[in-house]
């Protein structure tokens, strides 16, 4: 069925753009080089209120793959935060946005002075965009057009799709960056440096604000979730009058407060993941496990460094389904890793018979440029490396489809990410990360919103996605 393998392809490539953790490039033996990223100079002018937008902004950009630069001169485009309240603010503001153009040139303005776009544009015929108060996207969409974020599949986290929307529903929070592994076939490290973790009383804050502004769902990002907090030695924070301890499942529970569906991205096996599944089968968290798994053949596992290299993960992952029997896990697969052998294949064949995840992405072993696994022994030949994937695409297709197969007849909170004109609706279950997993297709869904969390009775199922309607629309 070539319509279902070009699905299939299509979200593992989208998994690509967005796993930090195995990506490569095609041509070897000539690896990958890796592009800079764009900075963006900031000013900020005005109330508190600004400033929190100045943030958001800047968080969003960070987000997408940003720098940010000190000053005009290493800046790729300035943003000049206006404030309009008085006539001596729009002149400051004014003023702010001359210097931007006379030392940088290239300026977006946004904030109150947005307003007076025509005024502006008048006196500085060069600004790029104007946008208003608020209009984050917007300020988003701008940056992206003058200085395009160039995201490498190689290094950031956030798939490439989700960008050009950046709906306001689903905000993806970062908690670290960095990581203080050494995976053969990862460049994070040199590139990123060690793990650096956020505070969390700074990380809950801005959840706070991005739930305040429309965000429903939460998409907690790092290069590894599972390390939060390790570098600034569980130290604790303050957090509304209580002490917040700077450790994954200490923070999933806050975000848990805060947010109606939060995800967790990134989760390496290590034993303390065990702790954060019943904040799921409490419904504090949504029952969803990222885990890159990439093998798990334990010679493969060992020559890719891998951490959280249990051998009894197996035996983990059936009581995790005790705990928490909704329970959905995503990972991804390298075939045709170096030395990788038949029977390390077939190991992994059958370890993912045993596992059923019910989302999986695979690729094909390439190097990127400055990766140790380069230089490994026994390359696998490309067309071994193509057989392998075929099988592996193969076998969870139809583990994939027989799980889904399984919730036809079931009623399932779906948020809602699209309605159409035809009175149809596109959402995700929870077992389903925005860009990267399924959908659930809805009839009779015209009344409803995005953004909207909604009971839907699921009619039907495919490899991929669900279809169904909203519970008290039948017809
Ligand atoms: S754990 Fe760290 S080193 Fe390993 S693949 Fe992920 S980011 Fe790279």
């Amino acid at each position: 069925m070539p319509g279902s393998w070009r699905r299939v392809d299509h979200l593992a490539q989208a998994h690509l753009e967005k796993c930090p953790d195995l990506d490569y490039v095609r041509a070897y033996p000539m690896a990958t080089k890796l592009p800079t990223p764009p900075r963006v100079g900031m000013v900020s002018l005005g109330c508190p209120k600004n400033l929190v937008d100045s943030e958001r902004i800047l968080t969003q950009l960070r987000a997408d793959g940003y720098q940010m630069s000190p000053d005009y001169a290493g800046a790729d485009v300035v943003l000049v935060n206006t404030c309009g309240f008085l006539d001596s603010a729009k002149e400051e503001s004014l003023e702010a946005i001359g210097e931007a153009i006379k030392e940088n040139g290239r300026v977006i303005v946004t904030g109150c002075m947005g307003k007076e776009a025509e005024a502006i544009r008048t006196r500085f015929p060069d600004v790029l965009a104007i946008t208003g108060a608020h209009e984050y996207e917007q300020v988003v969409e701008a940056v992206h057009a003058a200085a395009p974020a160039n995201l490498s599949p190689y290094i950031d986290l956030i798939p490439d799709a989700g960008l050009k929307l950046t709906p306001r529903h689903y905000s993806y929070l970062k908690i670290s960056e960095g990581c203080n592994h050494r995976c053969s076939f990862c460049i994070i490290p040199s590139l990123r440096g060690d793990l650096v973790s956020r505070r969390p009383d700074a990380i809950l804050r801005e959840a706070e604000k991005l739930v305040a502004a429309g965000t429903r769902e939460l998409l907690v990002i790092s290069q590894d979730t599972s390390a939060y907090g390790i570098d600034i030695r569980r130290e604790p924070r303050m957090w509304k009058g209580q002490e917040v301890v700077p450790h994954m499942t200490d923070l999933a529970r806050e975000l848990g407060k805060i947010a109606p569906w939060v995800r967790l991205h990134y989760v390496y096996p290590y034993p303390h993941v065990d702790q954060v599944i019943p904040l799921m089968a409490e419904g504090l968290v949504l029952p969803y496990l990222d885990i890159p798994f990439q093998h798990a053949a334990p010679s493969v596992l060992r020559r890719m460094k891998r951490p959280g290299n249990d051998a009894k993960v197996l035996q983990r992952i059936h009581q995790w389904r005790e705990i928490c029997p909704d329970i959905a896990i995503r990972s991804t697969f390298v075939v045709g890793f170096p030395g990788e052998t038949e029977e390390d294949f077939e190991y992994l064949l059958d370890w993912l018979e045993e596992a059923q995840l019910d989302r999986v992405g695979a690729f094909r072993f390439e190097p990127v440029e400055g990766a140790a696994a380069n230089a490994l022994p026994d390359h696998v030949p490309e067309e071994v490396k193509e057989e392998r994937y075929a099988r592996i695409m193969e076998k969870t297709a139809a583990i994939s489809a027989a799980k889904l197969a399984a919730k036809v007849g079931r009623t399932l909170p779906v948020i809602i990410d699209a309605v159409d004109e035809e009175g149809g609706a596109t959402g995700r279950s929870q077992a389903d990360a925005p860009e990267i997993d399924g959908e659930v297709f809805l009839r009779d869904a015209g009344h409803l919103t995005i953004g909207d969390i909604v009971q839907v009775e699921i009619e039907d199922a495919d490899e991929h996605d669900l279809y169904g309607v909203p519970v008290g629309a039948h017809g």
